[in-house]
């Protein structure tokens, strides 16, 4: 297919903002694709290269796209430069700058897809020394042959900035349009996608063995599943109502990191909340499992926490960030040992377990898991009493944890969800605090007196999940260790921009944007309405978007999540109505 097409296509896609019409031509450009190129074209038009549970991350600094711009081109570096901040989009910079050199390349070839894509994913894998220089080289071979139009596309694809609105939930319906005859199909290929979530496999499953196929798309061990996730209320008396008062599960919400647990016989693989593949975080964990748990082929999931190895007690999540490191890790181990807490079993041997209800997984999660000091089914209680769940609670937060999650008996696993049938009850939603958010860093400010030659402030965006867009919310400087601040341009460092970023939006013009990549725990004393900052502007007031008043980071870097999983603009607004109701 030629790579032309692709971009005649998602200037389309650009230019119109409706779902049914960016369906409609999404399912076009699908049809129009060979079988065996219609995975990478999926990854493609998302701006992606593989499915995000592989690692395989494009997202090249803005210095390096403009060199590889320069480059190609063949202008001179303030031209490319200047081009670049007038229009605010590399795309566009490109698009403009090939178009005054396109007279010399009459002789150029044409680009297929194929092409684009093999090039990118040498791009995304180099590493190491001489990498820089081998990435150039191979994208400005790439510009040389491209139109304006394709090489803009190209540059944004590179950059992690190709944000066409295409969502997952739009391909899959695009796919459902194109190859399985709509709308009734919708539902079978989104459980498709939620136990196996490779857009580029579901499209391709669609278009080669029709709904069927789609339908007999199974769990398996190696790919990880989408997970559940929980809503929030804030007492067990509401949480028991809204479960129909019956008898429900509570179990201790642990302050760790989530694991889902894959086995296949001795080895066992490791993937974090975002689906990253982490084994290598914790390979005593996965010695554990090998240990302790009696199915050889299965998933699990578990909550990994540090421990006080003399004590046996629980210590909070920071302890886990030493065991980020790439160099070490069996001293870490060592230093910062860590226990499983065991809290549901999706798959064991050949049966699927996530249709079945809670209850039996439980039980069988209580068979398999072994109780050991380092393993264990996490705490649970089966109970219809507000006051005997309220005591649970507590037990929970003197043995450390941040609270429950309160499960329906009779639920299934529902991947990808989040839905009433798991409820986490915390502590903070009863006082004064609302829940810790989630914010995305998308600029800062550069500090004075002690911070002089750091950032002294970060600006934080709310994730918009109905645009896409990164929302202004709150301006946070406190909270940070000495640590910490050093660390932070470190992390942002490759995602520095000079622009605006594409889908940032934010009044607040800061010292340096960032594109949308890291995301910090936020704890504030109240939301409060504000006549400046983007997040929910409108939705409660005419003019005034949602902001935090005494915003603190909490010293937690979510690297578990991805920015699409920041709290998001509409949890804001239920965050605000609750406290509204509350000062009532
Ligand atoms: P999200 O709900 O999006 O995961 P979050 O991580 O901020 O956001 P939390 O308040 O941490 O949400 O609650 C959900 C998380 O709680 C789970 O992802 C899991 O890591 C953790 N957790 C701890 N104990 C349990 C348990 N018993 N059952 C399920 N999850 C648990």
């Amino acid at each position: 297919m030629d790579y032309s097409e692709v971009a005649s296509k998602y200037a389309e896609l650009e230019a119109i903002s409706g779902r049914n019409e960016l369906t409609r031509i999404l399912a076009d450009l699908l049809k129009s694709a060979p079988s065996e190129e219609l995975a990478p074209l999926v990854y493609m038009t998302q701006g992606k290269l593989k499915p995000d549970y592989e690692g395989v991350e494009l997202g090249l600094a803005e210095k390096l796209a403009l060199r590889a711009l320069v480059s190609a081109s063949g202008m001179r570096q303030d031209v490319v430069y200047s081009t670049y901040v007038k229009h605010g989009d590399i795309g566009t910079a490109a698009e403009e700058l090939l178009k005054r050199r396109s007279q010399g390349t009459l002789f150029s070839e044409g680009l297929t897809l194929k092409r684009v894509y093999d090039t990118l994913l040498r791009v995304a894998r180099q590493s190491g020394s001489g990498s820089v220089e081998a990435k150039l080289r191979e994208l400005a071979s790439l510009l040389n042959d491209a139109t304006p139009l394709e090489a803009k596309y190209i540059m944004r694809t590179v950059t992690g900035e190709l944000r066409l609105g295409v969502a997952d939930y739009t391909v899959l319906d695009a796919a459902a349009a194109a190859f399985l005859g709509g709308k009734e199909s919708r539902s079978t290929v989104e459980r498709a996608y939620n136990v196996h979530p490779d857009l580029g496999f579901v499209v391709a499953t669609a278009a080669s063995k029709g709904l069927e196929g789609v339908d007999e798309v199974k769990v398996e061990v190696g790919v990880p599943i989408r997970p559940m996730l929980a809503e929030r209320l804030s007492s067990a008396q509401a949480i028991v109502e809204k479960m129909g008062m019956k008898a429900v599960a509570a179990e201790y919400k642990l302050d760790g990191e989530r694991l889902q647990i894959h086995r296949d016989g001795d080895v066992v693989k490791l993937f974090s909340r975002r689906l990253e593949v982490i084994t290598s975080h914790y390979p005593d964990a996965a010695d554990l499992v090998r240990e302790h748990v009696n199915v050889r082929k299965g998933i699990l999931e578990a909550e990994v926490v540090a421990i006080n190895e003399d004590t046996g007690e629980y210590l909070p999540f920071q302890e886990l960030m030493h065991r980020r490191r790439k160099h070490g890790i069996q001293q870490a181990v060592k230093d910062y040992p860590v226990a499983l807490n065991f809290f549901d079993i999706l798959l064991a041997g050949a049966s699927d377990l996530t249709p079945r209800p809670y209850a039996l997984r439980r039980k069988k999660l209580e068979q398999v898991v072994e109780q050991t000091p380092r393993t264990r089914a996490v705490p649970a209680l089966s109970s219809s009493d507000p006051a005997e769940l309220e005591k649970f609670m507590e037990d929970a937060i003197t043995d450390g944890c941040e609270g429950l999650v309160v499960k329906d008996p009779a639920s299934p696993y529902r991947a990808g969800a989040r839905e009433f049938a798991w409820i986490k009850l915390k502590r903070e939603y009863r006082s004064e605090l609302t829940d810790t958010l989630d914010l995305v860093v998308i600029g800062a400010f550069h500090g004075k007196g002690r911070r002089a030659g750091t950032y002294g402030t970060y600006l934080l965006g709310a994730y918009d999940d109905k645009s896409g867009a990164y929302t202004s919310v709150a301006k946070v400087g406190t909270g940070f260790s000495d640590e910490n601040l050093a660390r932070f341009p470190r992390l942002l460092e490759a995602y520095a921009s000079h622009v605006r970023p594409p889908g940032v939006e934010s009044n607040m013009v800061p010292d340096v944007w960032f594109r949308p990549h890291l995301v910090v725990e936020i704890i504030a004393a109240e939301l409060t309405l504000s006549p400046i900052h983007t997040a929910a502007m409108g939705r409660i007031r005419q003019g005034a978007g949602v902001s935090l008043r005494f915003p603190k980071f909490t010293g937690k870097v979510r690297d578990d999540k991805r920015p699409e999983d920041a709290t998001t603009v509409d949890e804001i607004v239920a965050m605000y109505r609750r406290q509204v109701k509350r000062v009532e």
